[in-house]
């Protein structure tokens, strides 16, 4: 149980940006980042000297393609052969390869040696730059967090989600599904968390980075219920930088004769170029898009319109509500019935998919009142001091319930899919149903455990096996196998087979999952990901101490200009300048040496002087 004097907070990580809430004060605050933004790059690179997570990650991606990681979340729990994994590694200009259990690996340079990390540790460096950014600001650690994820993510993807943050040191007090958080974002502002506010039926539209998410929720009474969830998990603003960039890079071969295509470099530069100029399109009617040197010296420039964007992006924006008519008619409900439509996600700020919207449900008014960018994160963080114990009348009695949003259950023989629990029940969920054995005399069943729809197992995400021993002889069809599904309120699955007659019983989870860390390697990347940390540290103690040395120096060098100083002083300080040019990467014992030198040199017959010299600290 969590500890009242902790401050837990939520955490939006983001695909391709991530936002920390905390609960203070009876209302929840949006913690800026070290640059005073409110949203955090979702990105990590590496480079010779050291590593980069968050504004900094981004800031020198252009220069550093290969060794810039983003896009995680679309990577994490998911087996390297997977369809999508396999389209992304396409566009990724960072390489991915799998390991031998076909979980996919980021492969970079890093300080010169080549390393791999599984998605796993690398959003637990996200997991833990949101950490920090909290910690900074509430100037005391945290470790208990909700962290969200969109409502479409698999059991697999739920579970490696937990397991990064278990890799940053987090104690993850719940998962919570994105639309849901952003519900209760929208709740608060239109004070529907009390008992006596009447029923909302509200639709949920997330448009971000790299996702499309639709939800449908019922909010009454302060409980927030998933009704369906609907998505695209390949459809977001990066989609649409996409459509620029290609509309660009064919514009530059037109003007130019050059093809950009195959160099990370320009590419990643237009890239940035094109997502400011998207922004600035849902504000203005034209972009500029400026970039020198943009490849072999040609500098580019070019004049966007936004109906240009449009008209390129159409189709993507089009499909969007195919998405929605699909979500509501999976929960049944006429589009007449919605009394909200609650914009989420960066991207839906794009004016033209706002109208399209607004014209879907017959002109009416989009909600806007929430901030789009930080909604999620602000229902995390809402979440977060309900199950702390903090937070005040308006929230202690919130009661958020979710969905499954996959059927889950076990392969029959003939590879035949036997659904468990079917896709949109309420979580947490349980449910058994009762096999028979297939033979005479059978004395162990092996079952498969699936999610997905297809009626074929093997169609769908193979989760894990279990293997039940010890059944008695009997003919066929004769015992009885109960086997029991578990889904706990972060929807994470645990099953259990016994055997009626004998009474033997399986582990109660699941086993053969090979694409889940086991705990020694979860272990093994806590371990790792300390001393990455700590590398970090070392880093940042070296610059400074480098830093220090040579103000020392130049500060030296400029308080002795005007006194007629010893040559000897003045070589020395020269020859410090020098040196620290020459020696960017030492440690930061050995500025320490050398600065303490110089000042003896310094300071030597001339100490009423020096006394008088105010030194940097
Ligand atoms: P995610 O949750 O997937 O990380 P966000 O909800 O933070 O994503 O949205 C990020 C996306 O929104 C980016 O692709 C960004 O370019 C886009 N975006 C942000 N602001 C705007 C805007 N004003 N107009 C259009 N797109 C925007
Ligand atoms: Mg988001």
């Amino acid at each position: 149980m969590a500890n009242n004097d902790d401050i837990a907070v939520g955490i939006d990580l983001g695909t391709t940006y991530s936002c920390v809430g905390v609960w203070q004060h009876n209302r929840v605050e949006i913690i800026a980042n070290d640059l005073g933004n409110r949203t955090t790059p979702s990105c990590i690179a590496f480079t010779k000297t050291q590593r980069f997570i968050g504004e900094a990650a981004a800031h020198q991606a252009a220069l550093n393609p290969v060794n810039t990681i983003f896009d995680v979340k679309r990577l994490i729990g998911r087996r390297f052969t997977d369809s999508t994994v396999q389209n992304d590694l396409k566009l990724w200009p960072f390489k991915v390869t799998s390991d031998h259990t076909q979980r996919p690996k980021v492969v970079v340079d890093y300080k010169g040696v080549e390393k791999q990390f599984s998605p796993e540790e690398l959003s637990s460096m996200v997991l833990f730059k949101m950490k920090e950014i909290a910690e900074n600001y509430l100037g005391k650690s945290i470790e208990n967090v909700v962290v969200t994820i969109p409502a479409h993510f698999s059991d697999s993807q739920r579970q490696a989600t937990k397991d990064a943050a278990t890799i940053a040191g987090l104690n993850v007090l719940r998962i919570l599904v994105e639309p849901t958080a952003a519900a209760v974002a929208y709740g608060l502002d239109k004070e529907l968390t009390s008992r006596s506010a009447r029923e909302k039926i509200v639709l949920i539209f997330d448009l971000g980075g790299g996702t499309f998410d639709v939800s449908l929720l019922n909010i009454k009474n302060g409980r927030f219920e998933v009704l369906a969830t609907a998505g695209d998990t390949h459809l977001g603003g990066e989609d649409f930088d996409n459509r620029l960039v290609n509309h660009l890079v064919d514009e530059f071969k037109m003007k130019h004769g050059k093809d950009i295509s195959q160099n990370a470099k320009s590419l990643r530069r237009l890239r940035n170029a094109c997502e400011k100029a998207k922004r600035f399109l849902s504000q203005n009617v034209v972009a500029t898009i400026n970039v020198d040197y943009l490849y072999e010296g040609e500098d580019f420039s070019s004049d966007i319109t936004r109906a240009r964007f449009e008209d390129l992006n159409l189709d993507l924006f089009k499909s969007c509500l195919e998405t929605v008519a699909k979500c509501l008619k999976d929960a049944k409900m006429d589009k007449s019935r919605v009394d909200d439509v609650v914009l989420v996600g960066g991207s839906s700020r794009i004016p033209k998919v706002q109208q399209l919207l607004q014209e879907f449900f017959d002109g009416k008014p989009l909600c806007r009142s929430i901030n789009p960018d930080e909604a999620v994160a602000y229902g995390a963080a809402v979440q977060a001091a309900v199950l702390n114990g903090a937070g005040n009348h308006h929230i202690r009695d919130l009661v958020l319930l979710d969905v499954t949003p996959l059927s889950l259950g076990v392969q029959l023989l003939g590879k035949k899919m036997s659904i468990v629990i079917p896709r949109n029940t309420r979580i947490p969920a349980s449910k058994e149903m009762t096999y028979y054995t297939s033979e005479d005399d059978q004395i162990s069943v092996w079952f498969p455990v699936y999610e997905g729809e297809r009626t074929r197992s093997t169609d769908n995400n193979l989760l894990g096996e279990i293997t039940l021993c010890g059944l008695p002889p009997a003919p066929r069809g004769e015992v009885e196998v109960v086997i029991r599904f578990n889904i706990d309120a972060n929807g994470v699955l645990h099953v259990t087979a016994v055997c009626k007659v004998s009474g033997v019983k399986t582990d109660t989870t699941i086993t053969g999952d090979k694409r889940r860390h086991s705990k020694d390697e979860i272990d093994m990347m806590i371990q790792e990901a300390r001393m990455y940390r700590a590398e970090d540290e070392n880093f940042k103690k070296n610059i400074q101490a480098m830093n220090d040395f040579e103000d020392y120096a130049y500060n030296m060098r400029s308080a002795i200009k005007d006194k007629r100083m010893e040559g000897r002083k003045e070589r020395a300080i020269e020859e410090a300048i020098v040196w620290v040019k020459a020696n960017r990467s030492a440690e930061a014992n050995e500025y320490e040496a050398k600065k303490q030198e110089l000042r003896a040199i310094c300071s030597s017959r001339f100490g009423y002087f020096i006394a008088n010299l105010k030194l940097p600290v």
